[in-house]
């Protein structure tokens, strides 16, 4: 994949003003696939999603926003990059329970939060052929013939495709903690973090074996 070659961006760029996608929008999707380094089709319908999301909040992204999304693919950097809720400032969180859906609210002073949540409606998808063989991970979808044609259903639906419920999420407080010294490795971590006396790297959260 080449999404970040100049050729590849005049296509998408030309996808967009065929289906009249605003600019506003455009330059969104654009951003998006740099970030994400090519112009994925869950990460373009992730841009309508949270196009949507934010109008239903009647909100923008300079306002201090909070995403939950439903998977770990594509989806998320739709909200980090439109949304600006990032895995780094702690507010973008990732339930992988598998479903193409987001949900967003402003920061609230309460214990909960009204909160819009935006997915992809499978009755709707079905008028889209291609859309609906590729988000079925369907085996008659082939992405060497069929991928134009999918990202032309993609731009031709826009929202068409989406639905919304209103919702309430809990508001998550910053936790408070204290560092602590692991008698395992000798390096610190937050206290909350100490499983069984010791840190995750000396426990079951090891992912790397030393070399030197
Ligand atoms: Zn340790």
């Amino acid at each position: 994949m080449t999404g970040m070659q100049p050729s590849h961006d005049e296509h998408l760029q030309a996808a967009m003003n065929a289906h009249h996608i605003p600019r506003r929008l455009q330059q969104r999707i654009l951003e998006l696939s740099v970030f994400h380094t090519y112009a994925a089709p869950g990460i373009i319908i992730g841009a309508f999603m949270v196009d949507y999301a934010l109008e239903l909040l009647g909100t923008d992204p300079g306002q201090k926003l909070y995403g939950v999304c439903e998977t770990p693919k594509c989806l998320p950097d739709a909200l980090q990059v439109i949304a600006r809720c990032t895995i780094g400032n702690n507010r973008l969180r990732i339930v992988p329970i598998g479903k193409f859906a987001i949900t967003v609210n402003a920061s609230s002073e309460k214990e909960t939060a009204e909160a819009v949540r935006v997915f992809v409606d499978l009755t709707k998808i079905k008028q889209y052929p291609v859309l609906d063989l590729w988000y079925s991970n369907s085996p008659d979808y082939d992405k060497h013939t069929m991928g134009d044609r999918l990202r032309d259903e993609i731009f031709s639906a826009g929202r068409n495709i989406l639905s919304f419920e209103k919702v309430r999420v809990e508001v998550r407080p910053k936790k408070k903690w204290k560092s602590v010294t692991c008698p395992g490795c000798g390096e610190t971590v937050p206290d909350y973090l100490v499983v069984d006396g010791r840190c995750g790297a000396c426990g079951s959260m090891k992912y790397y074996q030393s070399i030197s």
